[in-house]
C-alpha cells in the first residue's frame, strides 16, 4: 500500500456548479451522473424526506409512539451478532461484505454496488460494481470519507443488470431511493450501515494527524462503545485514545458540513442495516428494515452467532452536559480523559443506550449547527423524530 500523504493528489472536489447543495453537498455521487436531473428531490440536502421514503420502502413509517422506532427507524427486529470466522481485514468481522458475496453466489444479484480504495491511497474511495467476490472481498473495511458511491449508477442502466445490491450510508441511500424507479431493476436489495461525523481526505488527514500517535501507518479506525477511538496500525498494533481527550478545538471544523447536517444516522431506507452501536462492544448491530433485509440475514444463519440487544445505564445527563462542552471546544488534560473515559465505561451507557447516546449527542449537535448556519432549512431539513430527540434537552438559545 503506498505512502499515506499521497492523498494530497487525490482529485479535488467537484465544482459546486455541479453540485446544487453547495457547501452541504455529501458527494454521494448522483450529481456525477444524468440523474442529477432528479437531483431536487433525491438529494438529501435539498429535499428531506424520509418518512414518505419509508412509506414507499417499508411500506409504513416509523413509529413515533415507540422510543425504539423514533431512535432506530422502521424495523422488524435488531440483533447483537458476529461471524463465527470473522473476515481478516474487514471493519468488524464482516458481516457486510459476507451477505454480499453469498447473495453474488447464490444467483439473487448480478452485481453488488461498494467501495474499493484507490492503488495509490488506502482511504481515497473508488465506487465500483462488484461482479465476484473477489470484487467484494477487496472493498472490505471502511473508507472513512465522503464516498461518492452513486456514480455508479449509469454503468447499472448500460450493463442492463436488472438484480443488483446497494451497499451505502444514509444520505446516498436516500438519494437512492428517490430515483430506484428510474433504474429499470426488478429486485433491489440495500445494506446499509449507520454513518455519522464523516470527512473530506483532507479532514481525514488532520484528523490522524491531529489525533494518532502514527498516522501515516493507520490502516482503520472506530470510535468504540467503550468511550474510545480505536486505531489499527500496519504492523496489527491496536492504539486507543479516550473521546474526551479529543482536541476538539482543533477538530471542530473538521466534519464536513453535510454531516453536521445529518440526522440519518441510522440510514433509514436500507432493507438492513448492520452496524456497531446498539450492541456490546466487540459484536455488531443487525437492524431488519423489512421483509427484503430478513431475506439477506437469514442467508448468515450458520456464519454466525446471535444474541438478543440488551440496554443499560442512562445516558441523558452525560448527554446534557456534553453539549456545552462540545460547543465551548473543551479538551480535557490526558490524565483526566482517560480517568473518566474508566468511569464512564463503568457506569455508562451500554448496548441500546450507548446507541441512544451517540444520536442524542450528535443530534444535538447537528440541531445547533443548522440553526445557526442555515436557520431558513431548520424547519423542513429537521425530521420529525429528530425534533423530538433534540426536544429532551436544554440547548443554548443562540
Ligand atoms: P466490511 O465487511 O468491512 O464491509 C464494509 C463495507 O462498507 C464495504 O462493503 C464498503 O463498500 C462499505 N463502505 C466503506 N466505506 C464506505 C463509505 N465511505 N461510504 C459507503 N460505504 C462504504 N456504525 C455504527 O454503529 N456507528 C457509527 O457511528 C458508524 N459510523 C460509520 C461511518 C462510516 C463513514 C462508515 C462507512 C461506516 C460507519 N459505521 C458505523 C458502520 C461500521 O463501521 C461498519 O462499517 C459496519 O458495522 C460493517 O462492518 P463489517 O465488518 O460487516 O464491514
Ligand atoms: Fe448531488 Fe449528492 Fe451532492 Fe446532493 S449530496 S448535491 S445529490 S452529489
Ligand atoms: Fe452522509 Fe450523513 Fe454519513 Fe455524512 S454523516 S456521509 S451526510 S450519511
Amino acid at each position: 500500500m503506498a505512502a499515506i500523504d499521497s492523498h494530497k493528489k487525490a482529485k479535488a472536489l467537484k465544482p459546486t456548479s455541479r453540485r446544487p447543495a453547495k457547501e452541504l453537498c455529501s458527494e454521494c455521487g448522483l450529481c456525477d451522473t444524468h440523474y442529477i436531473h432528479y437531483v431536487k428531490d433525491a438529494c438529501a440536502f435539498l429535499t428531506q424526506h424520509i418518512a414518505e421514503l419509508e412509506e414507499e420502502t417499508h411500506d409504513r413509517s416509523r413509529n413515533l409512539d415507540s422510543e425504539d422506532e423514533w431512535y432506530f427507524g422502521v424495523h422488524q427486529s435488531m440483533t447483537a451478532a458476529r461471524k463465527t470466522e470473522p473476515i481478516a481485514g474487514a471493519q468488524w468481522t464482516g458481516i457486510v461484505s459476507s451477505i454480499a458475496i453469498e447473495m453474488l453466489n447464490r444467483g439473487m444479484v448480478e452485481g453488488v454496488v461498494c467501495v474499493q480504495n484507490t492503488e495509490e491511497d488506502r482511504f481515497q474511495p473508488k465506487p465500483i460494481i462488484a461482479r465476484t467476490p473477489e470484487e467484494i472481498l477487496a472493498a472490505r473495511v471502511n473508507k472513512p470519507t465522503l464516498s461518492p458511491n452513486l456514480s455508479v449508477l449509469e454503468q447499472i442502466e448500460q450493463s442492463g443488470m436488472k438484480r443488483l445490491l446497494v451497499i451505502g450510508v444514509g444520505c446516498q441511500i436516500q438519494a437512492l431511493r428517490t430515483v430506484e424507479k428510474q433504474l429499470g431493476l426488478e429486485k433491489l436489495y440495500v445494506l446499509g450501515t449507520p454513518c455519522v461525523d464523516n470527512v473530506t481526505r483532507a479532514g481525514l488527514q488532520k484528523f490522524l494527524d491531529t489525533t494518532s500517535r502514527s498516522p501515516s501507518t493507520v490502516v482503520s479506525y472506530e470510535f468504540m462503545q467503550d468511550f474510545r477511538v480505536h486505531f489499527k496500525h500496519e504492523d496489527g498494533s491496536t492504539e486507543t485514545v479516550p473521546f474526551f481527550g479529543l482536541k476538539t478545538n482543533q477538530l471542530k471544523d473538521v466534519f464536513a458540513p453535510s454531516c453536521m447536517s445529518c440526522f440519518d444516522y441510522v440510514n433509514s431506507l436500507a432493507d438492513l442495516v448492520v452496524g456497531y452501536m446498539g450492541a456490546p462492544f466487540g459484536w455488531q448491530w443487525l437492524v431488519v428494515r423489512n421483509d427484503r433485509g430478513q431475506e439477506m440475514l437469514d442467508l448468515m444463519q450458520d456464519q454466525i452467532e446471535t444474541k438478543p440487544v440488551m440496554s443499560q445505564g442512562d445516558r441523558k445527563e452525560a448527554v446534557q452536559q456534553s453539549i456545552p462542552a462540545y460547543d465551548k471546544g473543551v479538551t480535557l488534560p490526558m490524565w483526566a480523559a482517560k480517568l473518566m473515559g474508566v468511569v464512564i465505561e463503568r457506569i455508562g451507557p451500554k448496548g441500546l443506550e450507548y446507541a441512544r447516546f451517540s444520536i442524542d449527542s450528535h443530534f444535538t449537535r447537528n440541531y445547533l449547527y443548522v440553526k445557526r448556519n442555515y436557520p431558513e432549512k431548520l424547519e423542513a431539513h429537521v425530521p420529525e423524530y429528530a425534533k423530538r430527540i433534540v426536544s429532551q434537552y436544554k440547548l443554548p438559545e443562540k
